[in-house]
């Protein structure tokens, strides 16, 4: 969306980005945790897109990398295994222990679903993490004088005469153009041309944790660190899949102890427990994808209910129509799908990406 808002601005229109948040990135915005200033807030993907990978290499320059260390963790003979995605007899056996009537009889079934895993072998992630996405975002966007009110939040919409007026905590502001996205939560006063907008949306829990586990040694932490980068677990696990976010700290951060840091997306759902985060961490010792410890400190967990998507497909479809394309709208639930979508009207950006910024 805040490309779109550059894009915008760099064609010589008067834009503002309203964000409630008081730092930019969305979903993606980064977290304080541990004593670690910036990290990655959640389990993230960039689902396989050539368009939107060609825009994030050619025009923001941000190297990708591919699925190398990334595995399924299955239980076989009463002990896990980590698995490498990209080996066929793993996806054959993952896709096996997923359905739920094993019998031979769904060998035809399990045949095709190998073909729709591919997207977990084939998805991208930022090489360096997503905080060089966001910080070099935030570049373009500074260079690029975009008008940001960040930390306020819309309080109210209305769409009257081709204009639309929003206030914003106490401040109202007209314009001829409203622009939403996914993530957008519509405020309680919504009214377009006298009809009152009612959006239910859809309220969908996944949970996650973030771990952290103290090591002395850097032997031990660099085998940890260098030993994957995702993990993804079978359906009838309490944890979906797990990101090594230490690979994107600099050695250099650490003091004299290091940290192991993971983040586990729990099953759908689930709500935060005290049983619930110690079957978490059970599960990911005992497949040796974090140290065994028991001195973790309370700090060195955080939980976090997050809600997706809130806002529906057909939800800003019915904004768009009521009010008369007054209020566009932008399809971002899927990122990369989003920029690849977006990224072929963004000419002045992509201009301007070209400047030594
Ligand atoms: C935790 C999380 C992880 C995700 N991970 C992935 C992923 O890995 N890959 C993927 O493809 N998709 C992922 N998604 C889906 C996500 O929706 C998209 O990646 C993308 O971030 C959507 O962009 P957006 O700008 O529409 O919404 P968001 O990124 O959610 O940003 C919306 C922003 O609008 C602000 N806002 C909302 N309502 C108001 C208001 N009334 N007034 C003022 N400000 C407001 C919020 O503060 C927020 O900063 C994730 C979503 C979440 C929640």
């Amino acid at each position: 969306m805040i490309l779109d808002a550059i894009n915008y601005n760099l064609s010589n229109k008067s834009v503002i980005m309203i964000d409630k948040s008081d730092q930019i990135g969305g979903a993606w915005k980064h977290i304080k945790f541990c004593n670690v200033d910036k990290l990655e807030n959640a389990v993230h993907y960039l689902l396989p897109n050539e368009e939107c990978y060609y825009f994030l290499e050619e025009f923001l320059k941000i190297k990708l990398r591919g699925s190398d260390k990334k595995f399924f963790n299955m239980r076989f003979l009463n002990f896990r295994f980590n698995f490498p995605v990209k080996n066929i007899f793993s996806k054959i056996y993952f896709n096996f222990i997923n359905i739920n009537n094993k019998s031979l009889l769904n060998l035809p079934f399990i045949i095709k679903s190998i073909f729709s895993t591919s997207k977990i072998d084939k998805s991208k992630y930022p090489a360096n993490g997503s905080l060089e996405l966001i910080s070099r975002i935030k570049k373009i966007a500074e260079e690029s004088n975009l008008n940001f009110l960040m930390g306020k939040e819309i309080k109210s919409i209305k769409v009257l005469d081709n204009k639309v007026y929003i206030l914003v905590n106490e401040e109202l502001y007209t314009t001829d153009e409203l622009i939403i996205s996914h993530g957008f939560l519509p405020p309680k006063q919504f009214h377009i041309n006298g009809q009152e907008i009612k959006i239910r949306g859809l309220k969908s829990l996944r949970g996650s944790l973030h771990i952290n586990t103290q090591i002395s040694s850097f032997k031990k932490f660099r085998k940890f660190k260098n030993k994957f980068s995702q993990i993804i677990f079978p359906k009838d696990s309490i944890v979906k899949y797990i990101h090594n976010l230490s690979q994107f700290i600099n050695d250099k951060d650490f003091s004299k102890n290091y940290k192991f840091i993971v983040v586990a997306a729990v099953k759908n759902e689930v709500k935060k427990s005290e049983e619930v985060i110690r079957e978490v961490i059970k599960l990911l010792e005992v497949s040796r994808l974090i140290p065994k410890s028991n001195n973790r400190r309370r700090e060195d967990l955080f939980w976090q209910d997050i809600y997706l998507p809130i806002l529906l497909n057909k939800d800003l479809e019915k904004i768009n129509k009521i009010s008369n394309n007054i209020i566009r709208i932008m399809y971002t639930d899927e990122l990369s799908k989003g920029i690849a979508i977006y990224s072929k009207n963004w000419k002045f950006l992509k201009e301007f990406c070209k400047k030594d910024l």
